[in-house]
């Protein structure tokens, strides 16, 4: 059985005050037990160690992006090692603002997935079509292309949590139906099957992001082969106790 995996991506936003309210929110929403479903929560990096000292120990923090490879001379960089060394066990890789507002390539990301992995780290890597691929029918083959780049250099799918995220339901309000998120989910998990193995194809956790709100995370959550969330907006609202509740 995958345990249900609840991830909010915090983005861009937030000052420390509001930070530190989010957080307050969380410790005392009521929530499934770890054994059900696993919780973390992304701030922006300069907030990460505010967080992870302020956060109830069942829920754990994941930074948003690091450096592809060993620190050094890379100005405005973060290095895996970095967050090594501050105890934050997950990072969220090749999200689509990445991958499109800042041009991270398929293989770009896939080494950052690599190398996050290497230095220890547990990564959410994310994959997604834009609205102009999926209404010319290439949804699979775009997160098909996007899942093998990091194939190609990954080999320990025990640390990774694939999330899907149609790009056109980012920040839209226009969340897939259940029907549209269970097809490219089914359909990821059918080529784990055909090209990793059938234990890793049952066991990777794919989970989706796009709109997800308190009020459809229920129905989207009953999918066989939804296993989670990734949240945006609505994680910085106390309706993110609600979504991680339809774990159950
Ligand atoms: P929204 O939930 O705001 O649509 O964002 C989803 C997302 O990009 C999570 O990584």
């Amino acid at each position: 059985a995958r345990k249900f995996f609840v991830g909010g991506n915090w983005k861009c936003n937030g000052t420390a005050e509001e930070v530190k309210k989010i957080v307050s929110t969380l410790n005392e929403g009521q929530v499934p037990p770890t054994d059900v479903v696993e919780v973390v929560v992304s701030p922006p990096f300069v907030f990460l160690p505010l967080v992870k000292n302020l956060l109830r120990p069942d829920f754990h923090v994941a930074a948003q992006n690091c450096w592809v490879k060993k620190g050094g001379a890379f100005t405005g960089e973060v290095s895996a090692e970095m967050l090594v060394n501050l105890d934050i066990p997950w990072v969220i890789l090749g999200h689509s603002e990445r991958r499109l507002i800042l041009n991270e390539t398929n293989e770009f990301v896939g080494e950052k997935v690599a190398y996050a992995l290497s230095k220890g780290l547990k990564v959410i890597a994310c994959v997604g079509e834009t609205l102009e691929q999926r209404e010319s029918g290439t949804t699979v083959e775009v997160v098909a292309a996007q899942t093998k780049a990091i194939a190609e250099r990954v080999s320990n799918w025990a640390d990774v949590v694939l999330a899907y995220e149609p790009v056109w339901a980012i920040g839209t309000g226009k969340v897939a139906s259940p029907a549209q998120a269970q097809e490219v989910h089914f359909e990821l998990r059918k080529w784990f099957h055909a090209n990793i193995s059938p234990e890793v194809a049952a066991t990777i956790r794919i989970i989706y992001g796009g709109s997800v709100n308190g009020a459809n995370s229920k129905e989207l959550a009953a999918q066989p082969d939804v296993d989670g969330f990734l949240v945006g907006g609505a994680s910085l609202k106390p309706e993110f106790i609600d979504i991680i509740k339809s774990a159950e």
